[in-house]
């Protein structure tokens, strides 16, 4: 008769629950995964999936203008926000019910509850009132948006959450933060059709980016139509005439339709009884892992934002399979966090993978810098005015690329592969040995001849 009810059992059934769980069914392991909310987490439900199918819609006003030059008429087109609604919606259920029948498929039971710890074996569900106890406890819970308490009338604002849902698109929207989610939601709603405020309190949008993809993607964003503001904050917001009068901190004011926030996910961590299981939390409330995803109370695991440190969901995939590998497949994995490559899905895109600039200088001292900014093939025909840049940041010392900074078309789909070199330590010279791919931009990844001057 075995100890506990479960060998594994998982809070949340996000990205990296989800992974964890099914890989340790499939391993033997008696498995079980709680989601308060919906299988498939953040991604799935109200994150990258939901976010890309908006970033896809934004962009067809552009495309059916430049359609023009190219010899289209297009006489008449308009937009439906409750067809796209309706159509994200449907995805998402099919993408959610897959994840629960692959769990299900790989012998994990699943519980459709909020889950609290109630010692380090014993874990409570609260609606259905059950207790079940496992070996092994994987913390798997994810990050929130948050609005700030400093802001008199926050409740009035929403948060990306909400804004997969509105009843109508509005008309005038400020998008409060400077991060990726940020300047994508500000990029939907002005592709969309709305007028749209981008507020920052910062002095430049999308900290921790190459200095330069930083200033060239807030040129970029105004040259879309968008008004984006830095170094400034919002004080108030109060209801009036239907819509909301947004009070800054230097005292201007802005009526809005809706304004959302997005500065920043927090760690899912609060009422999850953690503290009195002994695990060990970090100032932002995350939880304390080591390598291997375990938290300071031995048979407590975490994967994936809850832990903050890379958040993103390949990497909460990769350490939810790591965990099992190492706890059920006699594999003892460790996830390397370098080199990650990651995309903005703004219009334009940006796609970055290692070091940006500043930070390679710091490390390695001596670095050169190839870049090149240029208006693409389809731009100068169809006559929008928008550049492609490109940036290598390369050790001078080994010659090793370090760093590739894209900003443009498909620069997710290019930075993906180019992350494949620099994770094998290319250098600039294998850069250079290969032969371009014409007429495409990615081309001029293998054609930067000249240095940037330091
Ligand atoms: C708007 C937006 C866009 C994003 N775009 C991208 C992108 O383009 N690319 C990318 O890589 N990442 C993106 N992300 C980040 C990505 O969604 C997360 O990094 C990823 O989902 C983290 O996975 P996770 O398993 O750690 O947690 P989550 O996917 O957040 O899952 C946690 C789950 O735990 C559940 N839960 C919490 N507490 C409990 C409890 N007590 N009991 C039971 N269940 C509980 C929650 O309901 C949730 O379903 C985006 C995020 C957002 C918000």
């Amino acid at each position: 008769m075995p100890k506990h009810d479960f060998d594994l059992i998982t809070i949340g059934g996000g990205s990296g629950g989800v992974r964890a769980t099914r890989l340790a069914a499939t391993y033997g392991a008696r498995a079980a995964v709680v989601e308060e909310y919906r299988m498939g987490g953040t991604c799935v439900i109200r994150g990258c999936i939901p976010k890309k199918i908006f970033v896809y819609a934004s962009r067809y006003a552009e495309d059916f203008e430049d359609a023009a030059n190219f010899g289209w008429h297009i006489p008449h087109h308009d937009f439906k926000w409750q067809t796209l609604l309706a159509n994200k919606d449907k995805e998402i259920a099919r993408l959610e019910a897959a994840y629960t029948k692959n769990l299900q498929a790989a012998g994990a039971e699943t519980f459709a509850d909020r889950a609290v710890l109630r010692d380090p074996h014993t874990v409570h569900l609260l609606k259905s009132d059950r207790t079940l106890t496992a070996e092994t406890v994987l913390i798997a819970t994810g990050g929130r948006p948050w609005i700030p308490d400093s802001v008199d009338g926050g409740d009035l604002a929403i948060t990306s959450n909400e804004a997969f849902h509105l009843e109508e698109l509005p008309r005038t929207v400020m998008v409060v933060g400077g991060g990726y989610i940020a300047v994508e939601f500000a990029g939907i709603f002005v592709g969309l059709g709305s007028k749209t405020i981008l507020v920052h309190h910062g002095d430049e949008i999308l900290r921790g980016f190459d200095r330069e993809v930083r200033s060239q993607m807030h040129h970029e964003l105004q040259k879309r139509g968008i008004q984006v503001l830095i170094k400034s904050a919002v004080a108030s917001i109060k209801p009036r005439d239907g819509r909301k009068c947004v009070r800054m901190t230097d005292g201007t004011e802005h009526l809005v339709d809706e304004i959302m926030f997005a500065v920043g996910r927090r760690p899912n961590t609060a009422g999850l009884g953690l503290e009195h299981c002994g695990v060990e939390m970090t100032e932002r409330r995350a939880i304390k892992v080591d390598d291997t995803g375990r938290s300071s109370q031995a048979n407590i695991y975490a994967v994936g934002d809850v832990t903050d440190r890379v958040n993103l969901t390949p990497v909460a995939i990769r350490e939810g399979a790591a965990f099992a590998e190492t706890l059920y497949n006699k594999k003892p994995t460790i996830v390397d966090h370098t080199n990650i490559p990651t995309a903005v899905f703004g219009t334009p895109e940006i796609g970055v993978v290692g070091l940006t600039e500043d930070t390679a200088r710091q490390m390695f001292g001596n670095v050169d810098v190839y870049r090149t900014a240029f208006r693409p093939l389809r731009s100068t025909v169809s006559g929008r005015d928008t550049q492609v840049f490109m940036k290598l940041v390369v050790d001078a010392a080994t010659d090793r690329v370090l760093g590739c900074h894209i900003i443009g078309e498909a620069a997710a789909e290019m930075i993906q592969c180019v992350a494949i070199a620099v994770k094998m330590k290319a250098t600039k010279a294998d850069f250079d040995a290969t032969v371009a791919l014409h007429p495409s931009a990615a081309e001029e990844l293998v054609l930067l001849k000249t240095k940037v001057k330091a």
